[in-house]
This record gives C-alpha cells, structure tokens and sequence, in this order.
C-alpha cells in the first residue's frame, strides 16, 4: 500500500519518446532533428566563441558560490532589458524584470505575476510550443486555442489571429511567439504587428511576447526584437519571456528573463516587488554561473559585437540548410511545393508530411523529426543532407 495511490502514470512528452528511439537506434545513417537544439555543421552541440571566451574571463575571475541577489544578477538583468528593449527604452523607468529558470522559468513566473494582477484568461495560436497549455493549466488557467497557421499557404493564418483578437474578452491574455515561431517558422510580417498592436489597443488586451530565438529569424537581435519595441512606443503595456538558452547556446544552464512594461511609473515598484515576492515563493535566488557568463558578454562592448557575429554565423548557417533541402527537393523532383522550408524563419521547418509519413521517415529510413512534422533544420549539414532529402522524397511518392 502506499499514500500516493491517487497518482496516475504520466506519459513521457511525445518528443522525449521519439529522442529515446534515437538514441536506441543503431543504424549509422540515422538522423537527428527533434528537439530545438541548435548544432553545428558537424553535428555536434556549439559553444559560441562569445561563450568560450566568456568562460575564460568568469575562471580567471572566480565570485564563488555564494547566493545572488533575489531578483537576479544586476548586471544580467541591465544586459538582458539592452538586448530585448536596445539602449534607451531601459532608460525610461518603466520595466519591472527579474532573472528567471531560463525562458520556461519565464513563462512560469509570467503566468503567476498575471494572476496575481487578475489575468488567467489566456488565448493561444496553435500549433504552439507544447508545453504552453500544461503549463498555464498547472496554474490554474484556461486558455483558448484559434489556428495560427494555415496548412494551405503554409503561413500565419492572419485572419484567424484578428478574429480572435476581436472577439476575445478584453481582459484576455494573448500568448506571442516574437519570431522563429515553434513549431511552425511562421511569423507575422511588421504590417501584421501594426494591426495586432491596433486591435490589441483599441480592445484593451494583454500581450505576453515569448522571445526564446531572438536573432535567429534576421541574424541580428536589433531586428528581431522589432515588435516589441514597437509595443513599447505603442503605449502597451505587456510582458517579455527572454531565454537565452538558443541565442547563448546555453540550454543546461538555464538563462532567462522576465520583464514587465508599465507604462504608470508610479506602479513599476509594486510589479518589481511582486516578481521578486513570488519568485522567492517559487525560487528564492536566482542561479549564477550562466547568468554570470552572459552578464560578462553584455558589459563588455567587444564581446557583445562578437556575441552578434555567434549570432549572424548560426542563422546565415541555418539559411544556407534551408537553401540546400529546397534545392535538393526541387532537383528530385519530389512531389509537393517545398518553398516554405525556404520562407519559414528559425530553426524549424514544418514540413506538411502527414503523421505515417513522418512515422515512416523514423521506420524505414532512421530520420527522427517530431510527429507534427517539425524539423530541426540545424540537424541537417552536409554529410546528411542528400540522405535526408531522398527520405523525404520516397516517404512522400
Ligand atoms: N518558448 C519556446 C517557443 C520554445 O521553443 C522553448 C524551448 N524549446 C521555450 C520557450 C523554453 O526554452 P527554455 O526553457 O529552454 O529557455
């Protein structure tokens, strides 16, 4: 017997099973392109040189272990507000931020915050990043879902967004993704933005912006995190999610941010105040060692111009793969329009194959995507581009 016969058997993500066939699997040609991991053209996982060198300056310079400060490392959160707001905006008086468990610690702490200040009304595009819905559930929220995507352009599905948008109560919360959408690449273009901010103003709603690939969609930092300075000189007030697992390539370590736009500077203390309370609930103290390493980059200016070029480097890489599966594609003759690997932003393409083709492109030719049909281009280099290409062409003929 036991006390704990309430519990039921919780399946594993859908993703952590097809990564452990991965790793089960013995066959020397299979292919990894689940999870969103960024690597290398050799395959291996990248420890950007902004990292490296980053590394190196936190060794020769050893703080020990002691506790941070409950909020976060101040010079991490001054860095962390100049990457997603640029050098003025932090200026002004009107973010409550804190340090967060990387961009999922974000979302958790924006979830809490929201419902603390009465918001637990969420609206949610999907296809979406999976752990979303659970995660706004555990807290006691509900959400809505509307498409995102249209499976027929293989783009936002605009119409839908601005119909929800419309139609939703005004104290809704509507979830985000700044750019490199997850799992679809689609993001919305700058006019789409402009509208959305529009509606979401006249509507009085709430924007929460999850920013988890910032740079991978342009190659530069400053243009991906166009929508929400505009947000900002808008007037809204909203919330960042930042994670710097992908733009850092610091996944383990789990980097991240939260901050709040409020635009009554008299009400900036009582948010601060509530992130820090509720974090030291959740938390108590932020960890140090990564957020130590990108506090490092973000005050020094060299190491941030080559923070920029780690960035630039990735995305131009993860363009030229999508150039290199598109050309292929077309060169097989393979059944279907394939543009959108090309057009598609970040580090997924949302094939279109259906859940037996994918399901086939795991049995009988080794190639691990997801079961929605979503592919970690950086999976694909060189040495694996041909054979994924003709897995792709025989599983769709
Ligand atoms: N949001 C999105 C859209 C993501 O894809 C991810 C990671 N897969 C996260 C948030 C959270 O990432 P992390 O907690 O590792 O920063």
């Amino acid at each position: 017997t036991t006390k704990f016969s309430k519990l039921e058997r919780e399946e594993p993500d859908a993703i952590v099973q097809i990564m452990n066939k991965y790793s089960e699997d013995t066959d020397d040609r299979k292919v990894d392109v689940t999870i969103g991991v960024y690597k290398s053209e050799s395959g291996e996982s990248y420890l950007f040189p902004s990292v490296a060198k980053a590394k190196e300056i936190l060794r020769a310079n050893d703080p020990g272990h002691s506790y941070t400060v409950m909020s976060g490392i101040p010079e991490f959160i001054e860095g962390a507000r100049r990457v997603v707001f640029g050098n003025d905006i932090p200026q002004e008086g009107k973010l409550a931020s804190l340090q967060t468990i990387s961009g999922t610690g974000a979302l958790h702490m924006a979830f809490v915050f929201l419902k603390e200040a009465g918001y637990t009304n969420y609206y949610l595009g999907i296809p979406s990043w999976s752990n979303y819905i659970g995660m706004i559930e555990h807290i006691g929220g509900t959400v809505t879902t509307y498409n995102h995507y249209d499976e027929t352009t293989r783009a936002v599905d605009f119409d839908s967004v601005t119909e929800n948008l419309e139609s939703a109560p005004s104290n809704s919360v509507f979830l985000f993704q700044a750019c490199c959408h997850n799992p679809t690449g689609a993001d919305f273009t700058k006019d789409q933005w402009i509208k959305i901010a529009e509606i979401v103003k006249t509507r009085g709603l709430f924007i929460l912006f999850d920013n988890a690939y910032q740079g991978f969609s342009s190659g530069n930092t400053e243009d991906d995190a166009w929508a929400i300075r505009y947000f900002y000189r808008q007037h809204l007030e909203f919330i960042v999610c930042e994670s710097f697992a992908k733009n850092l390539g610091l996944y383990g370590e789990r980097v991240g941010a939260l901050h709040v736009v409020v635009q009554d500077k008299d009400y900036v203390d009582n948010a601060q105040s509530t992130l820090t309370a509720l974090f030291r609930h959740e938390c108590s103290f932020a960890p140090a060692f990564g957020a130590r390493l990108g506090s490092i980059i973000f005050q020094s200016p060299e190491l941030w111009k080559v923070w920029e070029n780690d960035v630039a480097e990735i995305t131009e890489r993860l363009h030229h793969t999508r150039k290199q599966i598109y050309d292929r594609l077309v060169q097989l003759n393979t059944p279907g329009k394939w543009d959108h690997v090309i057009h598609q932003n970040g580090l997924f393409w949302f094939s279109g194959l259906t859940p037996a083709q994918n399901e086939r492109l795991i049995t009988k030719h080794h190639v691990y995507s997801t079961n929605i049909g979503r592919v970690n281009v950086a999976g694909i280099n060189k040495s694996n581009v041909d054979y994924f290409c003709q897995a792709i062409d025989e599983v769709v003929r």
